[in-house]
């Protein structure tokens, strides 16, 4: 998945973002209110995390503008704001949840986990079809009871997949949500990440799981066991 973090203090950025690395998103950095605004309102995100206290443009004036235009993308508010009616202006506000600084990282990965089933309307963490399993907690891919090692791209480009099962996904649209602004523009790599995946998952599964739809994209259809 690809989130945005909209945060000045540096080092709080570096933290967080190598916390959501090892969770295999992509991660896009803004330092201030306005850079932050820009990149929430022309990229697609999954999930953005917003600090209160920013320069040029204040978190709760970002986040209102965010709604305003119409993007439903979650919003977890990270701040050292801990007080009551910080958090009901946040919430009331458009925030889908509030976390309060210092906080514990296995805190913020399991409310960014619970965010992204939440948007992608799984109640559970397991992605499933046919023999293939994904665990979005831990990681897991799964053909039956065979573990299959994945590297950090070819799992997240698999989970993209399975999160919209059923959808004809573009290179394009699997790249916004897989690669950080940087790579984002280089949609053939996409090419070579699904020939692997296939290497490693449908060498050991029954089924043809990752179909290509010619000049279009690829789809993960639901496939009964
Ligand atoms: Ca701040």
């Amino acid at each position: 998945m690809r989130i945005l973090i909209i945060e000045d203090e540096p080092d709080v950025a570096a933290f967080v973002k190598k916390a959501l690395l090892e969770e295999n998103h992509a991660i896009d950095i803004a330092h201030d209110g306005v850079k932050g605004e820009d990149l929430a309102l022309s990229e697609a995100y999954d999930l953005i995390i917003l600090d209160l206290m920013l320069p040029q443009k204040n978190g709760l004036a970002v986040l209102k503008t965010i709604r305003k235009e119409g993007i439903q993308t979650p919003i977890l508010i990270l701040t050292a704001k801990g007080n009551v009616p910080d958090r009901v202006a946040g919430l009331d506000a458009g925030a889908d949840d509030y976390l309060v600084k210092p906080f514990a990282v296995a805190e913020l990965r399991a409310r960014v986990r619970s965010l992204l089933r939440r948007q992608s309307g799984d109640k559970i963490s397991l992605l499933k079809t046919g023999d293939l399993t994904l665990n979005t907690v831990n990681h897991e891919v799964r053909i039956k009871e065979e573990l299959i090692e994945l590297t950090s791209r070819e799992y997240s480009i698999l989970e993209c997949l399975l999160r919209n099962k059923n959808r004809l996904l573009s290179k394009g649209l699997i790249a916004e949500h897989v690669w950080d602004f940087h790579f984002s523009s280089d949609y053939n790599l996409i090419e070579v990440y699904i020939r692997r995946l296939r290497k490693k998952i449908e060498s050991k599964s029954q089924q043809k799981i990752i179909h290509t739809i010619r000049n279009s994209g690829y789809i993960i259809r639901d496939i009964e066991e």
